[in-house]
Protein backbone atom coordinates (compact mmCIF):
# COMPACT_ATOMS: atom_id res chain seq x y z
CA UNK A 1 0.00 0.00 0.00
CA UNK A 2 1.73 3.36 -0.71
CA UNK A 3 0.74 6.17 1.72
CA UNK A 4 2.94 8.53 0.90
CA UNK A 5 0.95 9.42 -2.52
CA UNK A 6 2.86 11.73 -4.88
CA UNK A 7 -0.62 13.24 -5.61
CA UNK A 8 -0.87 15.33 -2.60
CA UNK A 9 2.72 16.77 -2.85
CA UNK A 10 2.90 19.80 -5.46
CA UNK A 11 4.96 19.56 -8.86
CA UNK A 12 8.10 21.22 -7.73
CA UNK A 13 8.33 19.43 -4.64
CA UNK A 14 8.35 15.90 -6.75
CA UNK A 15 11.83 15.52 -7.74
CA UNK A 16 12.99 15.73 -4.20
CA UNK A 17 10.49 13.70 -2.72
CA UNK A 18 11.74 10.82 -5.16
CA UNK A 19 15.34 11.72 -4.10
CA UNK A 20 14.37 11.09 -0.59
CA UNK A 21 12.42 8.29 -0.61
CA UNK A 22 15.36 6.35 -2.76
CA UNK A 23 17.64 7.71 -0.19
CA UNK A 24 15.46 6.39 2.91
CA UNK A 25 15.00 3.26 1.22
CA UNK A 26 18.65 2.52 0.57
CA UNK A 27 20.44 4.29 3.77
CA UNK A 28 17.67 5.27 6.55
CA UNK A 29 15.51 2.16 7.04
CA UNK A 30 18.21 -0.64 6.89
CA UNK A 31 19.76 0.79 9.52
CA UNK A 32 17.04 1.63 11.80
CA UNK A 33 17.31 -1.25 13.75
CA UNK A 34 21.03 -0.90 14.34
CA UNK A 35 20.94 2.92 15.66
CA UNK A 36 17.58 2.51 17.77
CA UNK A 37 19.29 -0.50 20.09
CA UNK A 38 23.14 1.28 20.05
CA UNK A 39 21.52 5.20 20.16
CA UNK A 40 24.60 5.98 18.76
CA UNK A 41 24.82 9.25 16.81
CA UNK A 42 24.55 8.52 13.20
CA UNK A 43 27.28 9.81 11.64
CA UNK A 44 27.51 8.00 8.30
CA UNK A 45 23.76 7.98 7.58
CA UNK A 46 24.30 12.02 7.84
CA UNK A 47 27.11 11.90 6.21
CA UNK A 48 25.13 10.54 3.22
CA UNK A 49 22.70 12.44 3.22
CA UNK A 50 24.77 15.16 2.74
CA UNK A 51 26.80 13.37 -0.36
CA UNK A 52 23.08 12.99 -1.38
CA UNK A 53 22.47 16.75 -1.25
CA UNK A 54 19.40 16.36 1.20
CA UNK A 55 20.61 18.24 4.18
CA UNK A 56 20.28 21.47 5.24
CA UNK A 57 19.49 22.55 1.81
CA UNK A 58 16.90 24.79 2.40
CA UNK A 59 19.57 27.40 2.40
CA UNK A 60 19.62 29.35 -0.64
CA UNK A 61 21.56 28.76 -3.68
CA UNK A 62 23.33 32.35 -2.94
CA UNK A 63 24.79 30.65 0.15
CA UNK A 64 25.73 27.37 -0.62
CA UNK A 65 22.81 25.09 -0.74
CA UNK A 66 19.77 24.50 -3.02
CA UNK A 67 17.03 26.51 -1.51
CA UNK A 68 14.51 24.06 -0.76
CA UNK A 69 10.88 25.74 -0.07
CA UNK A 70 8.76 24.45 2.78
CA UNK A 71 6.72 22.06 0.47
CA UNK A 72 10.12 19.90 -0.56
CA UNK A 73 11.52 20.29 3.11
CA UNK A 74 8.14 19.05 4.28
CA UNK A 75 8.10 15.82 1.37
CA UNK A 76 11.51 15.20 2.36
CA UNK A 77 10.36 14.93 5.97
CA UNK A 78 7.42 12.27 5.44
CA UNK A 79 9.70 10.05 3.65
CA UNK A 80 12.20 10.26 6.06
CA UNK A 81 10.00 9.98 9.07
CA UNK A 82 8.15 7.24 7.17
CA UNK A 83 12.22 5.12 7.43
CA UNK A 84 13.00 5.81 10.93
CA UNK A 85 11.93 8.59 13.02
CA UNK A 86 15.49 8.97 14.91
CA UNK A 87 17.78 8.77 11.98
CA UNK A 88 15.30 10.97 10.56
CA UNK A 89 15.52 13.85 13.32
CA UNK A 90 18.95 13.60 13.50
CA UNK A 91 18.89 14.18 9.03
CA UNK A 92 16.52 17.07 9.85
CA UNK A 93 18.28 18.93 12.68
CA UNK A 94 21.49 19.32 11.07
CA UNK A 95 20.62 22.59 10.00
CA UNK A 96 18.24 23.04 13.26
CA UNK A 97 18.04 26.89 14.24
CA UNK A 98 20.27 27.93 10.75
CA UNK A 99 16.80 28.86 9.53
CA UNK A 100 16.36 31.98 11.71
CA UNK A 101 19.68 33.13 10.90
CA UNK A 102 18.44 33.20 7.00
CA UNK A 103 15.24 35.32 7.94
CA UNK A 104 17.06 37.96 10.10
CA UNK A 105 20.48 37.47 9.77
CA UNK A 106 23.04 40.00 8.50
CA UNK A 107 25.58 39.20 5.54
CA UNK A 108 28.57 38.55 7.28
CA UNK A 109 26.71 36.45 9.83
CA UNK A 110 25.54 34.75 6.44
CA UNK A 111 28.63 34.39 5.11
CA UNK A 112 30.39 33.39 8.34
CA UNK A 113 27.91 30.29 10.03
CA UNK A 114 25.12 29.46 6.93
CA UNK A 115 27.57 29.03 4.24
CA UNK A 116 29.93 25.77 5.88
CA UNK A 117 26.02 24.57 6.83
CA UNK A 118 24.78 24.84 3.38
CA UNK A 119 28.23 23.49 2.24
CA UNK A 120 27.64 20.46 5.07
CA UNK A 121 30.73 21.54 6.40
CA UNK A 122 29.18 22.26 9.92
CA UNK A 123 25.84 21.65 11.52
CA UNK A 124 24.12 23.50 13.96
CA UNK A 125 21.58 23.04 17.15
CA UNK A 126 18.67 25.42 18.03
CA UNK A 127 18.98 25.87 22.21
CA UNK A 128 15.45 27.23 23.44
CA UNK A 129 13.92 24.86 26.06
CA UNK A 130 15.46 24.90 29.77
CA UNK A 131 15.15 22.13 32.44
CA UNK A 132 12.67 24.26 34.45
CA UNK A 133 11.18 25.36 31.49
CA UNK A 134 9.99 24.63 28.19
CA UNK A 135 6.63 25.41 27.01
CA UNK A 136 6.97 28.77 28.28
CA UNK A 137 8.90 30.67 26.06
CA UNK A 138 8.95 34.20 27.84
CA UNK A 139 10.12 32.40 31.05
CA UNK A 140 13.36 31.23 29.70
CA UNK A 141 16.23 32.09 32.07
CA UNK A 142 19.74 31.73 30.54
CA UNK A 143 20.77 35.40 30.30
CA UNK A 144 22.97 37.29 28.09
CA UNK A 145 24.75 40.25 29.20
CA UNK A 146 26.31 43.47 27.01
CA UNK A 147 29.64 44.08 28.51
CA UNK A 148 32.39 45.96 27.36
CA UNK A 149 35.04 43.80 25.26
CA UNK A 150 37.64 41.98 27.11
CA UNK A 151 41.20 43.38 26.66
CA UNK A 152 40.65 46.61 25.83
CA UNK A 153 39.58 45.86 22.50
CA UNK A 154 36.81 48.57 20.94
CA UNK A 155 33.28 47.49 20.67
CA UNK A 156 30.74 45.32 23.04
CA UNK A 157 30.68 41.61 23.72
CA UNK A 158 27.71 39.60 25.37
CA UNK A 159 28.49 36.81 28.13
CA UNK A 160 25.97 34.13 28.69
CA UNK A 161 25.20 32.35 31.54
CA UNK A 162 22.73 29.59 32.54
CA UNK A 163 21.57 26.01 31.19
CA UNK A 164 19.42 24.66 28.25
CA UNK A 165 18.14 21.07 28.22
CA UNK A 166 17.35 18.83 25.14
CA UNK A 167 19.13 20.45 23.23
CA UNK A 168 19.35 18.36 19.34
CA UNK A 169 23.28 18.60 18.14
CA UNK A 170 24.42 20.89 21.66
CA UNK A 171 27.24 18.43 21.47
CA UNK A 172 27.81 17.47 17.87
CA UNK A 173 27.31 21.06 16.13
CA UNK A 174 29.84 23.78 15.28
CA UNK A 175 27.21 26.70 16.28
CA UNK A 176 23.98 26.90 17.92
CA UNK A 177 20.98 29.55 18.20
CA UNK A 178 21.02 30.49 21.34
CA UNK A 179 17.75 32.07 23.00
CA UNK A 180 18.65 34.20 25.93
CA UNK A 181 16.92 36.56 28.60
CA UNK A 182 18.60 40.55 27.53
CA UNK A 183 15.48 42.65 29.57
CA UNK A 184 12.90 41.94 32.50
CA UNK A 185 10.06 44.29 31.29
CA UNK A 186 6.99 42.63 32.97
CA UNK A 187 4.85 44.62 30.99
CA UNK A 188 6.56 43.25 28.24
CA UNK A 189 7.21 39.60 28.77
CA UNK A 190 7.39 38.99 25.09
CA UNK A 191 10.36 41.31 24.36
CA UNK A 192 12.78 40.29 26.85
CA UNK A 193 14.47 37.66 24.49
CA UNK A 194 16.86 38.03 22.33
CA UNK A 195 19.08 35.21 19.64
CA UNK A 196 22.59 34.56 19.43
CA UNK A 197 25.01 33.07 17.16
CA UNK A 198 27.33 30.81 19.66
CA UNK A 199 30.30 28.53 18.58
CA UNK A 200 30.45 24.89 20.43
CA UNK A 201 34.08 25.59 21.18
CA UNK A 202 33.88 29.21 23.18
CA UNK A 203 35.48 28.98 26.50
CA UNK A 204 32.44 27.97 29.03
CA UNK A 205 30.39 26.12 27.06
CA UNK A 206 29.98 22.63 28.47
CA UNK A 207 27.59 20.20 26.37
CA UNK A 208 26.89 16.90 27.56
CA UNK A 209 24.38 13.95 26.12
CA UNK A 210 21.21 13.89 28.54
CA UNK A 211 20.19 10.43 29.31
CA UNK A 212 19.13 7.94 27.19
CA UNK A 213 15.84 8.05 25.57
CA UNK A 214 13.21 5.23 24.85
CA UNK A 215 12.59 6.62 21.73
CA UNK A 216 14.09 8.02 18.71
CA UNK A 217 17.31 7.16 20.07
CA UNK A 218 19.15 7.92 17.05
CA UNK A 219 18.90 11.37 17.89
CA UNK A 220 20.91 12.74 20.44
CA UNK A 221 19.90 15.56 22.78
CA UNK A 222 22.21 17.42 25.18
CA UNK A 223 22.09 19.56 28.67
CA UNK A 224 24.26 22.75 27.95
CA UNK A 225 25.96 24.77 30.62
CA UNK A 226 26.99 28.41 29.80
CA UNK A 227 29.58 29.34 32.32
CA UNK A 228 30.26 33.49 31.56
CA UNK A 229 30.63 32.15 27.38
CA UNK A 230 31.65 35.67 25.56
CA UNK A 231 30.50 36.04 22.09
CA UNK A 232 30.98 39.12 19.77
CA UNK A 233 28.27 41.48 19.79
CA UNK A 234 27.87 40.92 16.25
CA UNK A 235 26.96 37.72 17.06
CA UNK A 236 23.51 39.01 18.18
CA UNK A 237 21.00 37.84 15.19
CA UNK A 238 18.29 40.92 14.51
CA UNK A 239 18.19 42.78 17.23
CA UNK A 240 17.57 42.86 21.04
CA UNK A 241 14.39 41.95 22.42
CA UNK A 242 12.94 40.25 19.38
CA UNK A 243 13.60 36.72 19.99
CA UNK A 244 10.44 35.45 20.87
CA UNK A 245 8.57 37.12 17.67
CA UNK A 246 11.63 35.50 15.63
CA UNK A 247 11.01 31.95 17.29
CA UNK A 248 7.39 32.41 16.76
CA UNK A 249 7.56 32.94 13.19
CA UNK A 250 10.33 30.16 12.62
CA UNK A 251 8.00 27.64 14.30
CA UNK A 252 5.11 28.39 11.94
CA UNK A 253 7.62 26.39 9.28
CA UNK A 254 8.71 24.35 11.36
CA UNK A 255 5.41 22.81 12.70
CA UNK A 256 4.23 22.68 9.68
CA UNK A 257 7.48 19.91 8.90
CA UNK A 258 6.62 18.49 12.08
CA UNK A 259 3.87 17.50 10.64
CA UNK A 260 5.78 15.63 8.28
CA UNK A 261 7.40 13.95 10.66
CA UNK A 262 3.89 12.68 12.20
CA UNK A 263 2.86 11.71 8.79
CA UNK A 264 5.99 9.74 8.22
CA UNK A 265 5.72 7.62 11.23
CA UNK A 266 1.90 7.16 10.71
CA UNK A 267 2.66 5.78 7.52
CA UNK A 268 5.05 3.64 8.63
CA UNK A 269 2.66 2.38 11.19
CA UNK A 270 -0.05 1.69 9.13
CA UNK A 271 2.17 -0.59 6.44
CA UNK A 272 3.22 -2.08 9.70
CA UNK A 273 -0.51 -2.99 10.68
CA UNK A 274 -1.89 -3.79 7.43
CA UNK A 275 0.99 -6.29 6.34
CA UNK A 276 0.46 -7.89 9.36
CA UNK A 277 -2.97 -8.92 9.35
CA UNK A 278 -3.02 -10.07 5.87
CA UNK A 279 0.10 -12.54 6.90
CA UNK A 280 -1.68 -13.59 10.05
CA UNK A 281 -4.35 -16.39 10.46
CA UNK A 282 -6.71 -16.74 13.30
CA UNK A 283 -10.04 -19.22 13.82
CA UNK A 284 -8.80 -20.68 10.25
CA UNK A 285 -8.91 -17.61 8.63
CA UNK A 286 -6.41 -14.41 7.52
CA UNK A 287 -7.15 -12.28 9.99
CA UNK A 288 -7.67 -9.62 7.53
CA UNK A 289 -10.86 -10.90 6.71
CA UNK A 290 -12.30 -9.95 10.15
CA UNK A 291 -14.87 -6.68 9.54
CA UNK A 292 -13.24 -5.42 12.84
CA UNK A 293 -10.01 -5.69 11.88
CA UNK A 294 -11.13 -3.89 8.33
CA UNK A 295 -12.54 -0.96 10.49
CA UNK A 296 -9.75 0.05 12.13
CA UNK A 297 -7.75 -0.27 8.85
CA UNK A 298 -10.10 1.80 7.50
CA UNK A 299 -10.43 4.06 9.94
CA UNK A 300 -6.54 4.80 9.99
CA UNK A 301 -6.35 5.12 6.44
CA UNK A 302 -9.21 8.09 6.89
CA UNK A 303 -7.88 9.66 9.63
CA UNK A 304 -4.00 9.83 8.05
CA UNK A 305 -5.56 11.01 5.02
CA UNK A 306 -7.45 14.11 6.83
CA UNK A 307 -4.26 15.11 8.46
CA UNK A 308 -2.18 14.90 5.58
CA UNK A 309 -4.57 16.99 3.42
CA UNK A 310 -4.46 19.79 6.56
CA UNK A 311 -0.71 19.55 6.51
CA UNK A 312 -0.31 19.98 2.75
CA UNK A 313 -3.02 22.38 2.88
CA UNK A 314 -1.67 24.34 6.01
CA UNK A 315 2.04 24.21 4.09
CA UNK A 316 0.16 26.60 1.28
CA UNK A 317 -1.10 28.53 3.78
CA UNK A 318 2.62 29.14 5.71
CA UNK A 319 4.34 29.42 2.94
CA UNK A 320 1.43 32.52 1.29
CA UNK A 321 1.89 33.96 5.24
CA UNK A 322 -1.90 33.55 5.28
CA UNK A 323 -2.65 33.21 8.91
CA UNK A 324 0.34 31.00 9.49
CA UNK A 325 0.30 30.43 12.89
CA UNK A 326 -2.81 28.93 12.85
CA UNK A 327 -2.32 26.62 10.46
CA UNK A 328 1.01 25.48 11.35
CA UNK A 329 -0.17 24.67 15.37
CA UNK A 330 -3.33 22.56 13.53
CA UNK A 331 -0.69 20.69 11.04
CA UNK A 332 1.27 19.88 13.72
CA UNK A 333 -1.43 19.12 15.85
CA UNK A 334 -3.39 16.45 14.05
CA UNK A 335 -0.45 14.91 12.67
CA UNK A 336 1.54 13.56 15.10
CA UNK A 337 -1.95 12.73 17.12
CA UNK A 338 -2.87 10.93 14.16
CA UNK A 339 0.54 9.05 14.16
CA UNK A 340 0.06 8.45 17.69
CA UNK A 341 -3.58 6.69 17.21
CA UNK A 342 -2.61 4.44 14.24
CA UNK A 343 0.64 3.62 16.04
CA UNK A 344 -1.70 1.97 19.15
CA UNK A 345 -4.26 0.54 16.79
CA UNK A 346 -1.52 -1.31 14.27
CA UNK A 347 -0.23 -2.66 17.87
CA UNK A 348 -2.80 -3.92 19.20
CA UNK A 349 -3.60 -5.55 15.12
CA UNK A 350 -0.08 -7.26 16.00
CA UNK A 351 -0.91 -9.04 19.17
CA UNK A 352 1.15 -10.33 21.55
CA UNK A 353 4.17 -9.52 18.75
CA UNK A 354 3.83 -5.98 19.27
CA UNK A 355 5.97 -5.79 21.54
CA UNK A 356 9.11 -7.56 20.72
CA UNK A 357 11.91 -4.44 20.59
CA UNK A 358 12.85 -5.85 17.24
CA UNK A 359 9.80 -5.11 15.42
CA UNK A 360 9.33 -1.57 12.90
CA UNK A 361 5.90 -1.36 14.84
CA UNK A 362 7.54 -1.35 18.18
CA UNK A 363 9.98 1.71 17.61
CA UNK A 364 7.56 3.39 15.89
CA UNK A 365 4.92 3.06 18.95
CA UNK A 366 7.77 4.68 20.80
CA UNK A 367 9.05 7.04 18.34
CA UNK A 368 5.22 8.55 18.25
CA UNK A 369 5.54 9.99 22.04
CA UNK A 370 8.00 12.75 20.95
CA UNK A 371 6.67 14.84 17.78
CA UNK A 372 3.51 15.23 20.01
CA UNK A 373 5.53 17.18 22.98
CA UNK A 374 8.09 19.07 20.72
CA UNK A 375 8.24 21.88 18.77
CA UNK A 376 5.61 22.93 21.37
CA UNK A 377 3.55 20.62 23.37
CA UNK A 378 0.12 20.40 21.78
CA UNK A 379 -1.40 21.62 24.77
CA UNK A 380 0.50 24.72 23.85
CA UNK A 381 -0.48 24.30 19.96
CA UNK A 382 -4.56 24.53 21.05
CA UNK A 383 -3.90 28.08 23.06
CA UNK A 384 -2.68 28.49 19.52
CA UNK A 385 -5.19 27.52 17.65
CA UNK A 386 -8.06 29.18 20.20
CA UNK A 387 -6.69 32.15 20.26
CA UNK A 388 -5.76 32.38 16.22
CA UNK A 389 -9.10 31.51 14.82
C1 LIG B 1 13.46 14.36 21.57
C2 LIG B 1 13.33 15.81 21.90
C3 LIG B 1 14.04 16.73 21.15
C4 LIG B 1 13.99 18.08 21.47
N1 LIG B 1 14.78 18.97 20.78
C5 LIG B 1 14.83 20.26 21.18
C6 LIG B 1 15.77 21.17 20.58
O1 LIG B 1 16.53 20.81 19.66
N2 LIG B 1 15.81 22.44 21.04
C7 LIG B 1 15.01 22.87 22.06
O2 LIG B 1 15.11 24.03 22.42
N3 LIG B 1 14.11 22.04 22.65
C8 LIG B 1 14.02 20.75 22.25
N4 LIG B 1 13.14 19.89 22.86
C9 LIG B 1 12.33 20.35 23.99
C10 LIG B 1 10.86 20.47 23.67
O3 LIG B 1 10.63 21.55 22.80
C11 LIG B 1 10.11 20.60 25.02
O4 LIG B 1 10.17 19.34 25.65
C12 LIG B 1 8.68 21.06 24.84
O5 LIG B 1 8.60 22.39 24.40
C13 LIG B 1 7.89 20.94 26.16
O6 LIG B 1 8.59 21.53 27.21
P1 LIG B 1 8.84 20.72 28.57
O7 LIG B 1 9.35 19.36 28.24
O8 LIG B 1 9.67 21.57 29.45
O9 LIG B 1 7.41 20.55 29.19
P2 LIG B 1 6.66 21.57 30.17
O10 LIG B 1 6.68 22.93 29.62
O11 LIG B 1 7.15 21.36 31.54
O12 LIG B 1 5.18 21.02 30.05
C14 LIG B 1 4.86 19.70 30.55
C15 LIG B 1 3.44 19.43 30.13
O13 LIG B 1 2.58 20.34 30.83
C16 LIG B 1 1.47 20.68 30.01
N5 LIG B 1 1.45 22.14 29.80
C17 LIG B 1 2.47 23.01 29.92
N6 LIG B 1 2.04 24.27 29.68
C18 LIG B 1 0.73 24.19 29.40
C19 LIG B 1 -0.28 25.13 29.06
N7 LIG B 1 -0.02 26.45 28.94
N8 LIG B 1 -1.55 24.68 28.83
C20 LIG B 1 -1.83 23.35 28.94
N9 LIG B 1 -0.92 22.43 29.27
C21 LIG B 1 0.35 22.83 29.48
C22 LIG B 1 1.67 19.91 28.69
O14 LIG B 1 0.99 18.66 28.78
C23 LIG B 1 3.14 19.67 28.64
O15 LIG B 1 3.50 18.56 27.85
C24 LIG B 1 13.15 18.53 22.53
C25 LIG B 1 12.39 17.60 23.24
C26 LIG B 1 12.47 16.26 22.94
C27 LIG B 1 11.66 15.28 23.76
Amino acid sequence: MELLTEDTVPEDALEVKREAREFADEHVRPNAEEYFESGEYPWDVLEAGMDAGLIAQDIPEEYGGRGLELHEILAIAEEFFRADGGIALTLQLASFGAEILLEYGDEEQKEEYLRPVAENEQITGLAVSESQSGSDLAGMQTRAEKVERAGGHAGDEWVLDGEKYWIGNGVEADWVTVYARTGDDEDNRYGNHSLFIVPTDADGYEAEHIPEKMAMRASKQARIEFDGVRIPEENLIGFEGAGFMMLAEFFNFGRVVVGGHGLGLAAAAIEEGWEFVHDREAFGRGVNEFQAVQHSLADMRTEFESARSLVWRAADKVHAEENAGLWAAMAKTKATETAREVAEDAMQLHGGRSVLSERRIARVYRDVRIPVVYEGANEIQRNLIYRQS
